[in-house]
């Protein structure tokens, strides 16, 4: 029996389980994935080595550890500096990051887009900013403090903090990847600077799922089309799970078992 795990602190409310063990379950594969709280990243390589993984996926904090301890990293995470997937090939561990993929996957019912504005500048942000900029869409970035900005700048994107943004003009996608919302009736953004930025939208997507955030029902109240992140956290998992099981299922009936799991 093959044996994944998801790693991440804190790991508790992951639904990856789930997701993952629906398609072992009744895609007839013969694996087992499991939680691992983990508070220390630089540990995931001897865990791994310990519990005999054949893959895992990564999740806050550890996303950048994860990239730094692969000896291979493939696709879209060397450019982000992020890995969210790992895939054991021999004893080589082979790093990739679905959630860039997913989200423009979860995206794809709303077009055109040609400019986006990303609040917030995590790694999930610079997956979606990556993303987006791959497909050929202007990308601005608007973050509360200064600090984690200069990554996107360096890339060539606009990027603003608090002190500095003036919504001066009309973006077609507005995506919130901060935290604020997950845990708290915070918004990405100052109340008068949100207002104005959704004014001028066509859809708004919030990387956080399971529930309506302020900043979705403030979209939906200026009357953009919205989508939380539930979809992206599956079309992530459908990805990584082709990888774990090496294409023995088509994506379509792994989507459709991990849709059958994942009622929110
Ligand atoms: P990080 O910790 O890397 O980044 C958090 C960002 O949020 C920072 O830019 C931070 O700004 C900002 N922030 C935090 N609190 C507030 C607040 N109250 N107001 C404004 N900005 C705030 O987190 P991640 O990028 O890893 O994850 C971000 C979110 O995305 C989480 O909610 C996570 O659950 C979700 N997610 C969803 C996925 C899915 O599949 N649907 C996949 C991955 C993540 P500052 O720099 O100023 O501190």
């Amino acid at each position: 029996m093959k044996l994944f795990a998801i790693f991440g602190n804190p790991v508790a409310h992951s639904r990856s389980p789930l997701l993952h063990n629906a398609v072992f379950l009744h895609g007839g594969i013969d694996a087992r994935y499991i939680r691992i709280h983990l508070e220390e990243g630089d540990r995931l390589r001897e865990r791994f080595s310990a519990l005999a993984l054949d893959g895992a996926n990564i999740t806050v904090p550890h996303k950048e550890t994860a990239f730094a301890l692969c000896d291979e990293v493939r696709g879209i995470a060397r450019e982000i500096g992020a890995v969210n997937t790992i895939v054991r090939e021999g004893e080589r561990l082979v790093g990739y990051n679905t959630d860039a993929p997913g989200f423009m996957e979860a995206i794809a019912p709303f077009c055109p887009i040609r400019r986006a504005v990303i609040l917030g500048a995590g790694g999930t942000a610079r997956a979606v900013a990556a993303a987006l900029a791959a497909a050929g869409i202007d990308v601005t970035v608007v973050n509360r403090g200064r600090a984690k900005l200069a990554w996107f700048a360096d890339k060539g994107w606009r990027t603003y903090d608090w002190s500095t943004f003036e919504s001066d003009r009309a973006y077609d996608l507005i995506v919130n990847t901060t935290s604020a919302g997950l845990a708290d009736e915070a918004s990405p953004l100052p109340e008068g600077m949100l207002a104005s930025l959704l004014a001028g939208g066509r859809y708004a997507v919030d990387c956080i799922y399971g529930h309506e955030t302020p900043f979705l029902a403030d979209a939906r109240r200026h009357g953009l089309t919205v989508k939380d992140g539930g979809d992206m956290l599956v079309f992530q998992a459908v990805l990584a799970n082709r990888y774990f099981i090496r294409d023995a299922l088509s994506s379509a009936t792994i989507l459709q078992l991990m849709k059958n799991a994942f009622i929110l």
